[in-house]
């Protein structure tokens, strides 16, 4: 059985979203604890994680510095937190499954995300990112093309397009490794997003893929049956955060929509996820899950979290 894990930012910061070097490592080392024990009970495990404070933490360097060192693109710092994320997470992996006895290579895959140049995201952005800046420093950062907007009281934000994901260009490359026997860490933070030109050729944009999202179309495309969500709550919960709030347990893919129409699932966090279980479950996939770290293990099962399976 081939499971894909998506690995959200609690997986990979301290405690509060903290990104110091030192928590980093910290969380990825427990993340690939319970990795390591999917991998040792038989399952063949590959790997998506996000990217978000890490991305937040280069942009306010590009901001510090932008005076002396030319910002760099936004798509640079996806690649960049690939290799950096991928390489703490093999060092960690490659440790937990010395420590279990088990013997298999990992690897890293730099991954390009193809999306819609003309995805109206790219007129008009609207996701926000990064800090809150007054307005010079804002109108400074512009001149490097960037768009900002004044959000009032708290000061102006850079927004970036969140273009859908259409297919994880490097999918093949993990697919070989992973059949070769590696697990394969790839599209991290969603993929780097590129663009075709009309002469076929591709080039990085500077967007935001979620990272769910793009977990639902590299899962299919490396033949996973299983797509594990993984964050830092064990269940989605219908009704979050009101007096009738209900874990939802086993659900079939047209229970689920009804209760995202119903909207119970905020937009900027369990939205994505519930959303990418269900196109890869609607899709074909046999089965997909949104459960806590901690739980993976079972919910690849069925045995934990939210399970999303046909009837
Ligand atoms: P990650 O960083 O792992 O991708 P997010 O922080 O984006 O995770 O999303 C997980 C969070 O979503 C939970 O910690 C919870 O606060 C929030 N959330 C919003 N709506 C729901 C819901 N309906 N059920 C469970 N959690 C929800
Ligand atoms: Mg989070």
């Amino acid at each position: 059985m081939r499971v894909l894990i998506a690995l959200g930012g609690n997986a990979m910061t301290g405690p509060g979203g903290s990104a110091t070097p030192e928590e980093q490592d910290q969380a990825i080392a427990v993340a690939m604890e319970h990795v390591a024990d999917l991998v040792a009970s038989g399952v063949d495990v590959a790997l998506t994680h996000g990217n978000g404070p890490q991305v937040g933490n280069l942009l306010v360097k590009n901001e510090l510095s932008a005076h002396v060192v030319p910002p760099v693109p936004l798509d640079w710092c996806g690649a960049q937190t690939q290799g950096t994320i991928g390489f703490l997470i093999l060092d960690s992996l490659d440790r937990a499954l010395a420590a279990r006895g088990v013997s298999r290579p990992v690897a890293t895959v730099v991954t390009r995300t193809l999306v819609d140049k003309d995805d109206p995201g790219f007129t008009k952005p609207t996701k926000p990112i990064g800090r809150y800046l007054p307005e010079a420093d804002a109108r400074a950062l512009s001149q490097h093309g960037q768009t900002w907007e004044d959000r009032g009281e708290q000061g102006w934000r850079r927004v970036v397009a969140s273009p859908q994901p259409l297919e994880i260009l490097d999918a093949g490359a993990i697919e070989v490794l992973a059949a070769a026997g590696y697990i394969v860490v790839g599209s991290g933070g969603g993929g780097i997003p590129v663009v075709r030109h009309d002469d076929g050729s591709l080039h990085g944009v500077e967007a935001v893929i979620d990272k769910d999202l793009a977990a639902a179309i590299l899962a299919p495309a490396i033949g996973a049956d299983v797509l594990v969500i993984a964050t830092d709550v064990e269940n989605a919960i219908a009704g979050y955060g009101t007096a009738e709030a209900a874990p939802i347990g086993r659900v079939t893919p047209a229970e689920l929509r009804r209760l995202q129409k119903d909207g119970h699932f905020a937009s900027g966090s369990m939205g994505p996820k519930v959303e990418a279980a269900l196109r890869f479950v609607e899709g074909g996939g046999a089965r997909s899950a949104i459960t806590s770290l901690q739980r993976i293990t079972d919910a690849v099962h069925g045995r934990a979290g939210t399970v999303i399976e046909n009837p």
